[in-house]
């Protein structure tokens, strides 16, 4: 998990269509992710998701991968979004938890 997280560099660009930071990625570009289930967009299969998402400086994949190192589930309960367990059916990745996370250790050295 250090590994991961010293590794993690913001990127002003995307390594795969070279979009900048707050824009859409390309078509077919291997880096961007369904805005509908997070996974890759070229190989989730996901049909008719208009949204694209744009380049946050950090790749989707690598957040879920710190999601799944660092246990960082949540779920919606009661009008919030509440911590969950990764075998509870109704939970998905953290991604904001994630992010954050990334921010301070970038933010740290
Ligand atoms: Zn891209
Ligand atoms: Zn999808």
């Amino acid at each position: 998990m250090a590994i991961l997280i010293k590794d993690m560099k913001k990127r002003e660009y995307c390594h795969d269509c070279g979009t900048s930071i707050g824009l859409e990625h390309a078509d077919g570009c291997d880096n961007e992710a369904c805005t509908e289930c997070g996974l890759q967009k070229i190989s989730c299969g996901c049909e008719g998701v208009d949204s694209r998402e744009r380049w946050s400086g950090i790749p989707r994949m690598r957040m879920l991968q710190i999601c799944e190192e660092q246990d960082l589930y949540t779920k919606w309960s009661d009008g919030g979004w509440v911590s969950a367990d990764r075998d509870d059916p109704e939970s998905m990745h953290d991604l904001n938890r994630a992010a954050s996370i990334l921010m301070n250790r970038m933010a740290n050295g």
